[in-house]
Protein backbone atom coordinates (compact mmCIF):
# COMPACT_ATOMS: atom_id res chain seq x y z
CA UNK A 1 0.00 0.00 0.00
CA UNK A 2 0.81 3.65 -0.49
CA UNK A 3 0.77 4.65 2.52
CA UNK A 4 3.37 1.95 4.30
CA UNK A 5 5.59 2.71 1.28
CA UNK A 6 5.49 6.51 2.14
CA UNK A 7 5.38 5.83 6.08
CA UNK A 8 8.64 3.39 5.76
CA UNK A 9 10.60 6.52 3.66
CA UNK A 10 9.31 9.02 5.84
CA UNK A 11 10.68 6.63 9.49
CA UNK A 12 13.77 6.70 7.08
CA UNK A 13 14.31 10.49 6.45
CA UNK A 14 13.28 11.04 10.41
CA UNK A 15 16.64 8.47 11.41
CA UNK A 16 18.73 10.18 8.94
CA UNK A 17 17.71 14.32 9.97
CA UNK A 18 17.57 12.76 13.94
CA UNK A 19 21.21 11.34 13.29
CA UNK A 20 22.49 14.45 11.21
CA UNK A 21 21.13 16.67 14.33
CA UNK A 22 23.30 14.04 16.86
CA UNK A 23 26.16 14.35 14.91
CA UNK A 24 25.69 18.21 14.40
CA UNK A 25 24.83 18.55 18.35
CA UNK A 26 21.92 20.58 17.33
CA UNK A 27 18.28 19.26 18.68
CA UNK A 28 16.00 17.33 16.39
CA UNK A 29 13.18 20.78 17.06
CA UNK A 30 15.34 23.09 15.21
CA UNK A 31 15.09 21.24 11.73
CA UNK A 32 11.87 20.89 10.04
CA UNK A 33 11.60 18.13 7.26
CA UNK A 34 9.40 19.90 4.19
CA UNK A 35 7.79 17.26 2.37
CA UNK A 36 8.41 17.92 -1.76
CA UNK A 37 5.38 16.45 -3.65
CA UNK A 38 6.20 17.78 -7.19
CA UNK A 39 5.13 15.53 -9.13
CA UNK A 40 3.69 13.37 -6.86
CA UNK A 41 -0.84 13.27 -6.92
CA UNK A 42 -2.20 15.21 -3.98
CA UNK A 43 -3.02 12.03 -2.26
CA UNK A 44 0.16 11.60 -1.27
CA UNK A 45 0.45 14.57 0.82
CA UNK A 46 -3.00 14.53 2.18
CA UNK A 47 -0.89 10.49 3.61
CA UNK A 48 1.81 12.45 4.45
CA UNK A 49 -0.27 15.11 6.28
CA UNK A 50 -1.70 12.22 8.40
CA UNK A 51 1.43 10.59 8.83
CA UNK A 52 2.16 13.75 10.88
CA UNK A 53 3.84 15.57 7.96
CA UNK A 54 3.25 19.51 8.53
CA UNK A 55 4.98 21.04 5.52
CA UNK A 56 4.59 20.70 1.91
CA UNK A 57 6.87 22.03 -1.00
CA UNK A 58 6.12 21.92 -4.73
CA UNK A 59 8.05 24.07 -7.63
CA UNK A 60 5.64 24.84 -10.28
CA UNK A 61 2.66 26.68 -9.76
CA UNK A 62 0.49 24.90 -12.53
CA UNK A 63 0.57 22.09 -10.47
CA UNK A 64 0.70 23.20 -7.13
CA UNK A 65 -2.30 25.44 -7.16
CA UNK A 66 -4.85 23.03 -7.89
CA UNK A 67 -3.07 20.61 -4.95
CA UNK A 68 -3.14 23.33 -2.81
CA UNK A 69 -6.87 24.01 -3.65
CA UNK A 70 -7.83 20.11 -3.21
CA UNK A 71 -6.02 20.30 0.14
CA UNK A 72 -7.16 23.36 1.82
CA UNK A 73 -8.62 21.78 4.61
CA UNK A 74 -5.25 19.93 5.63
CA UNK A 75 -3.39 21.86 8.17
CA UNK A 76 -0.26 21.92 5.82
CA UNK A 77 2.16 24.75 5.35
CA UNK A 78 3.14 25.51 1.67
CA UNK A 79 6.06 26.22 0.60
CA UNK A 80 7.04 27.29 -2.85
CA UNK A 81 10.21 26.37 -3.67
CA UNK A 82 10.84 26.22 -7.44
CA UNK A 83 12.02 29.72 -9.54
CA UNK A 84 9.10 32.02 -9.84
CA UNK A 85 7.81 34.44 -12.81
CA UNK A 86 5.99 37.21 -12.01
CA UNK A 87 2.88 36.24 -14.02
CA UNK A 88 2.90 33.24 -11.62
CA UNK A 89 2.95 35.57 -8.24
CA UNK A 90 -1.01 36.12 -7.86
CA UNK A 91 -1.66 32.42 -8.12
CA UNK A 92 1.21 31.71 -6.02
CA UNK A 93 0.71 34.24 -3.38
CA UNK A 94 -2.91 32.75 -3.09
CA UNK A 95 -1.84 29.71 -1.02
CA UNK A 96 1.78 29.95 -0.77
CA UNK A 97 3.06 30.22 2.62
CA UNK A 98 6.85 30.82 1.79
CA UNK A 99 8.23 31.38 -0.63
CA UNK A 100 11.98 30.04 -1.10
CA UNK A 101 13.20 31.78 -4.25
CA UNK A 102 12.79 35.17 -3.84
CA UNK A 103 15.91 36.67 -5.95
CA UNK A 104 15.33 39.85 -7.27
CA UNK A 105 14.23 43.25 -6.60
CA UNK A 106 10.69 43.06 -9.09
CA UNK A 107 9.94 39.72 -7.24
CA UNK A 108 9.82 41.51 -4.25
CA UNK A 109 7.75 44.13 -5.23
CA UNK A 110 5.23 41.69 -7.35
CA UNK A 111 4.79 39.52 -4.35
CA UNK A 112 4.23 42.34 -2.01
CA UNK A 113 1.65 44.13 -3.80
CA UNK A 114 0.10 40.84 -4.59
CA UNK A 115 -0.17 40.06 -0.80
CA UNK A 116 -1.80 43.30 0.13
CA UNK A 117 -4.05 43.31 -2.50
CA UNK A 118 -5.48 39.45 -1.18
CA UNK A 119 -4.49 40.21 2.46
CA UNK A 120 -2.44 37.83 3.31
CA UNK A 121 1.29 37.56 4.73
CA UNK A 122 3.84 35.59 2.72
CA UNK A 123 7.47 34.76 3.92
CA UNK A 124 10.03 35.22 1.87
CA UNK A 125 13.98 33.23 1.78
CA UNK A 126 15.88 35.05 -0.24
CA UNK A 127 17.51 32.55 -2.60
CA UNK A 128 21.34 32.37 -3.32
CA UNK A 129 23.28 30.83 -6.09
CA UNK A 130 25.88 29.50 -4.40
CA UNK A 131 27.79 28.86 -8.04
CA UNK A 132 27.81 30.70 -11.03
CA UNK A 133 24.88 28.97 -12.89
CA UNK A 134 22.11 31.65 -13.47
CA UNK A 135 19.89 29.50 -15.00
CA UNK A 136 19.24 27.76 -11.66
CA UNK A 137 18.12 31.04 -10.17
CA UNK A 138 19.08 32.55 -7.07
CA UNK A 139 20.95 36.14 -5.95
CA UNK A 140 24.22 36.74 -6.62
CA UNK A 141 25.93 36.86 -2.93
CA UNK A 142 26.65 40.10 -2.62
CA UNK A 143 22.97 41.00 -3.58
CA UNK A 144 21.43 38.92 -1.11
CA UNK A 145 21.87 41.61 2.09
CA UNK A 146 19.83 44.09 -0.45
CA UNK A 147 17.44 41.78 -1.14
CA UNK A 148 16.49 40.90 2.52
CA UNK A 149 16.43 44.72 3.39
CA UNK A 150 14.14 45.10 0.60
CA UNK A 151 12.11 41.97 1.83
CA UNK A 152 11.84 43.46 5.13
CA UNK A 153 10.55 47.35 4.10
CA UNK A 154 8.01 46.22 2.11
CA UNK A 155 4.62 45.65 3.39
CA UNK A 156 2.97 42.17 3.14
CA UNK A 157 5.91 39.69 3.30
CA UNK A 158 8.00 38.97 5.94
CA UNK A 159 11.69 38.11 5.90
CA UNK A 160 12.37 34.38 6.54
CA UNK A 161 15.94 34.21 5.69
CA UNK A 162 17.71 32.69 3.00
CA UNK A 163 17.47 29.25 0.74
CA UNK A 164 19.26 27.62 -1.50
CA UNK A 165 20.75 24.64 -3.89
CA UNK A 166 24.03 22.75 -3.86
CA UNK A 167 25.72 23.50 -6.91
CA UNK A 168 26.45 20.29 -9.02
CA UNK A 169 29.72 19.03 -8.86
CA UNK A 170 31.36 20.70 -5.64
CA UNK A 171 31.32 19.42 -2.13
CA UNK A 172 28.12 20.84 -0.74
CA UNK A 173 29.56 20.54 2.16
CA UNK A 174 31.69 23.79 1.24
CA UNK A 175 28.89 25.15 0.11
CA UNK A 176 26.48 25.12 2.84
CA UNK A 177 29.27 26.30 4.46
CA UNK A 178 29.07 29.77 2.71
CA UNK A 179 24.91 29.99 3.01
CA UNK A 180 25.46 29.69 6.65
CA UNK A 181 28.24 32.81 6.77
CA UNK A 182 25.78 34.72 4.66
CA UNK A 183 22.94 33.64 6.85
CA UNK A 184 24.99 35.23 9.80
CA UNK A 185 25.29 38.30 8.10
CA UNK A 186 22.03 38.64 7.41
CA UNK A 187 20.75 37.96 10.89
CA UNK A 188 22.84 40.68 12.01
CA UNK A 189 20.40 43.01 10.34
CA UNK A 190 17.87 41.06 10.83
CA UNK A 191 17.95 38.94 13.63
CA UNK A 192 14.61 37.26 13.09
CA UNK A 193 15.26 35.79 9.53
CA UNK A 194 16.71 32.62 11.02
CA UNK A 195 15.39 30.03 8.19
CA UNK A 196 17.99 28.64 6.23
CA UNK A 197 16.23 26.41 3.69
CA UNK A 198 19.21 23.77 2.54
CA UNK A 199 19.93 20.52 1.55
CA UNK A 200 17.59 17.68 -0.22
CA UNK A 201 17.71 14.31 0.07
CA UNK A 202 21.09 13.65 -1.31
CA UNK A 203 22.84 16.30 0.95
CA UNK A 204 20.40 16.60 3.71
CA UNK A 205 24.00 15.46 6.37
CA UNK A 206 25.81 18.33 5.08
CA UNK A 207 22.73 21.08 5.29
CA UNK A 208 22.33 20.15 9.35
CA UNK A 209 26.01 19.81 10.08
CA UNK A 210 25.97 23.85 8.41
CA UNK A 211 23.14 24.70 10.33
CA UNK A 212 19.59 24.24 8.22
CA UNK A 213 16.89 24.73 10.13
CA UNK A 214 14.49 23.50 6.60
CA UNK A 215 15.50 20.29 4.60
CA UNK A 216 13.27 20.19 1.26
CA UNK A 217 13.26 16.54 0.35
CA UNK A 218 11.27 14.43 -2.08
CA UNK A 219 13.14 11.73 -3.56
CA UNK A 220 14.15 10.04 -0.27
CA UNK A 221 10.38 10.31 1.02
CA UNK A 222 8.58 9.09 -1.76
CA UNK A 223 10.71 7.27 -4.47
CA UNK A 224 12.52 8.81 -7.76
CA UNK A 225 10.05 10.73 -10.07
CA UNK A 226 9.20 10.41 -13.66
CA UNK A 227 11.09 12.93 -15.86
CA UNK A 228 8.55 15.10 -16.56
CA UNK A 229 8.10 17.32 -19.61
CA UNK A 230 7.41 20.73 -19.38
C1 LIG B 1 12.83 18.83 -6.16
C2 LIG B 1 13.41 19.78 -5.19
C3 LIG B 1 13.82 19.34 -3.92
C4 LIG B 1 13.77 17.90 -3.48
O1 LIG B 1 14.77 17.17 -4.12
P1 LIG B 1 15.04 15.62 -3.83
O2 LIG B 1 16.39 15.39 -4.36
O3 LIG B 1 13.98 14.86 -4.56
O4 LIG B 1 14.95 15.42 -2.36
C5 LIG B 1 14.33 20.29 -3.05
N1 LIG B 1 14.43 21.59 -3.40
C6 LIG B 1 14.04 22.05 -4.60
C7 LIG B 1 14.20 23.49 -4.92
C8 LIG B 1 13.52 21.16 -5.53
O5 LIG B 1 13.14 21.62 -6.73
Amino acid sequence: MRRDEIAAGLAEVESRIGEACRAAGRDRGEVTLIAVTKTRPAEDARILAGLGVRDVGENRDQEAAPKAHELHELPLTWHFVGQLQTNKVRSVVGYADVIHSVDRPRLVEAISKEAVRQGRKVGCLVQVALDDDPGRGGARPGDVLGLADDVAAADGVWLGGVMAVAPLGEDPAKAFARLHDLALSLQERHPRATMISAGMSEDLNEAVAHGATHVRVGTALLGRRKPFVR
